[in-house]
C-alpha cells in the first residue's frame, strides 16, 4: 500500500532523544538523479531492446534491493563513512499483495529507490548518507485477506529496527532517517512508536517527516487510489516494469474498497509518464528537509 492519502498526509517533524531520524517518504522521489533503475541494468531485456513480458513462466522479473546498500560496500568504507558522520537511510516497509497486476513488493522497492534518489541528491548538497539493508518485514492490517500478505508483530518490527539502529550506533552512525511508503494506519502508527522507542534505547534521535504537503506540485493520480491503483501501478511501471502485469492491469476494473480484487483504485489508469515531475520533486523536497534536519541538528 504506498497511497496519496500517505503521500498527503503532512507530518511534523519530531526530534526524539539525540539522534535517529525516521523518514516517511511519499514512495515518489524515485525518478530523480540516476539511482539504480531498470534500465541502466544491462541483464535488463528491456535495456537489449528485447520485448519481455511479466510475468514470466509465472513470475515477474527480480530488482536487486541491496544495490547501493551498505552491504555492496568493504567494511573499511562502511567504517569511514560513520566516522564522517554520515546519515543512514533505512527502508522499511512490507511485503503484501498487491492486487493481480503486481508483484508483493511494491512499498520496499519504491522506498529502496526514494532512498537511493535521496543518497544521491544529498551527496549533490554536500551531506553523505549511506542506506541500510532494506527491512521487509513491518506492519500490515488491511490486506492480510489476501495470500501473499505476511502478518508481522509490531514486536518484531520494532525488535528488527532495534537491531539494525544499534548495531550501526555502535559503528558510529548516529541520526537514522527511517524510509516508509506503507500507508496502513496500523503501519504507520506502530512504526511511529517503534522509532521513539528505539531512539531511546539507542540515544540516536528520530524524525519522522512527510515532504509532499509541501510541494507545489500537485498529485497526478485519482483521488481514491489508495492501494495497487493508478499511482501505484504507475511507478511500479516506471522504475520497475518488470513487475507489472500491464495487460492485467489495463483489464481490471476500478474499485473504490480492497474487495474482491486486493487493490483500492484505478489500476488500469496507470500513466508512468505523468509521475515524472511529481516524482522529482518529491525527490528534491526530502533531500532539502534531510539536509536541513542536518544543518539543524549541527548548529543548535
Ligand atoms: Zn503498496
Amino acid at each position: 500500500m504506498t497511497s496519496p492519502g500517505f503521500l498527503r498526509r503532512r507530518r511534523t517533524i519530531v526530534a526524539v532523544g539525540t539522534a535517529v531520524l525516521v523518514l516517511a517518504v511519499s514512495a515518489s522521489a524515485f525518478l530523480v538523479g540516476r539511482a539504480t533503475a531498470p534500465g541502466d541494468d544491462p541483464a535488463h531485456p528491456a535495456a537489449a531492446g528485447e520485448p519481455v513480458t511479466y510475468p514470466k513462466d509465472g513470475f515477474f522479473r527480480s530488482y536487486p534491493l541491496l544495490a547501493e546498500t551498505i552491504v555492496e560496500m568493504p567494511s573499511p568504507a562502511v567504517d569511514r563513512a560513520a566516522k564522517d558522520g554520515a546519515v543512514v537511510l533505512v527502508p522499511l516497509d512490507p511485503i503484501e499483495e498487491h492486487g493481480p497486476h503486481l508483484g508483493l513488493g511494491p512499498d520496499i522497492y519504491l522506498s529502496a529507490f526514494v532512498a537511493r534518489v535521496a543518497r544521491a541528491e544529498l551527496a549533490g548538497r554536500g551531506t553523505r548518507a549511506v542506506i541500510a539493508p532494506p527491512i521487509y518485514w513491518a506492519v500490515n492490517k488491511e490486506t492480510l485477506a489476501w495470500a501473499g500478505s505476511f502478518a508481522v508483530r509490531a514486536s518484531t518490527m520494532e525488535a528488527l529496527l532495534s537491531d539494525v539502529v544499534g548495531s550501526m550506533g555502535d559503528w558510529g552512525f548516529r541520526r537514522f532517517y527511517v524510509v516508509s511508503s506503507h500507508g496502513d494506519p496500523e503501519h504507520v502508527e506502530k512504526l511511529a512508536a517503534a522509532m521513539k522507542a528505539v531512539a531511546k534505547e539507542h540515544h540516536v534521535s528520530v524524525l519522522q517527516a512527510e515532504v509532499t504537503g509541501e510541494l507545489s506540485v500537485p498529485w497526478p493520480g485519482v483521488s481514491s487510489d489508495v492501494h495497487a491503483g493508478a499511482a501505484e501501478t504507475s511507478m511500479m511501471a516506471a522504475l520497475y516494469p518488470g513487475q507489472v502485469d500491464e495487460a492485467t492491469a489495463r483489464s481490471l476494473e476500478a474499485q473504490s474498497t480492497f474487495v474482491p480484487l486486493g487493490y483500492y483504485g484505478n489500476p488500469a489508469g496507470f500513466d508512468p509518464q505523468g509521475f515524472e515531475p511529481y516524482l522529482r520533486a518529491v525527490g528534491e523536497g526530502l533531500a532539502d528537509m534531510i539536509a536541513a534536519d542536518v544543518a539543524g541538528n549541527s548548529t543548535s
